[in-house]
């Protein structure tokens, strides 16, 4: 049996496994999105509020996919208010200009001239949102955003892959790419245990599965929940470390390609 059944598995209840799980104050508003212009729209753009960060996902080049993480009081007065005023509210999330730390401006300014002196781009960058003109009808809802790990993701027979296995923040678009990864390592061992004539329930197998996908997801969702707390709060010292290491993370392209890599596996 494969226990794909979601972030409150019946199957990983039923295992009887450990589930090490919190929750993060936030709610997770999403809607489907019309765009006020038509675009190429291929680039996921995400954007840190003091209340939490509002993302939006491409569909096609006049649609994208919101997801918007804030308080659970936000949340529902964003649920609560109608489509033309829920807009407003989001394109203010989207464009409203925050107050600037002079202190932080002043180390991304240094450190953008020191990474161009070296002859690397200076990771300052900035790419503006597209406008939103109005929300799909019935497209808006609201859901609760949590962390959770099983300890053990097999029994005899039995695995968990998906949010059964692994809930994540969604602030780095990562919960469906674990899932599509356990997929992928489950399949093939499946083939493989196949191919060989061996019992494909073996716990040789079983267990391969499990510790290729923990080694892989465990470290993927301490970093997400370490980006989480990273954004929660405004102290200078971590917006300054949050604001730097962006700056040359965006400078360097093998980071970058380190990321990505990780991040589709
Ligand atoms: C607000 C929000 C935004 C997100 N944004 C992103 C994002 O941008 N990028 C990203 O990669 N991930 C995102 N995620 C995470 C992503 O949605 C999940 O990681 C993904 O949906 C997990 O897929 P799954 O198939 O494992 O579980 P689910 O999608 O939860 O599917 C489980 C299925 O099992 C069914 N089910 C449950 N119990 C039973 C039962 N007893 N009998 C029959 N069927 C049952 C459910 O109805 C459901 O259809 C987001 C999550 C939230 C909450």
């Amino acid at each position: 049996m494969i226990g794909a059944d979601g972030a409150n598995s019946a199957v990983r209840n039923a295992m009887g496994v450990q589930y090490v799980s919190w929750k993060y104050n936030h709610m997770g508003v999403v809607a489907t999105l019309q765009l006020a212009e038509e675009s190429e729209n291929t680039t996921a753009w995400q954007r840190f509020l003091p209340t939490g960060p509002v993302a939006l996902l491409p569909l096609d080049s006049k649609r994208s996919s919101l997801v918007w993480s804030t308080s659970p009081e936000h949340a529902k007065e964003l649920l609560n208010l109608p489509d033309e005023g829920f807009v407003d509210a989001l394109n203010d999330a989207l464009w409203k200009q925050y107050p600037r730390n002079k202190g932080v401006d002043a180390c991304t300014a240094w450190v953008g001239s020191v990474l161009k002196r070296v002859g690397l781009p200076d990771g300052a960058q900035r790419q503006l949102p597209p406008s939103v003109c109005a929300i799909s009808p019935g497209s808006r809802a609201a859901f609760p955003l949590a962390f959770g790990h099983s300890t053990k993701y097999i029994a005899p027979g039995v695995v968990l892959i998906g949010d059964a296995a692994h809930r994540v923040h969604p602030l780095a678009g990562q919960g469906v790419n674990l899932g599509f990864g356990d997929i992928k390592d489950l399949t093939e061992l499946l083939g493989d245990a196949m191919y060989t004539g061996l019992d494909i329930t073996h716990p040789e197998w079983m267990k391969m599965y499990e510790t290729a996908r923990q080694r892989h997801n465990v470290p993927t969702q301490l970093c997400v929940d370490a980006l989480y707390r990273l954004y929660a709060y405004d102290l200078t010292p971590l917006v300054l470390v949050r604001s730097v290491g962006l700056q040359i993370t965006n400078a360097l392209d093998p980071i970058k390609k380190l990321i990505m890599s990780h991040a589709t596996t």
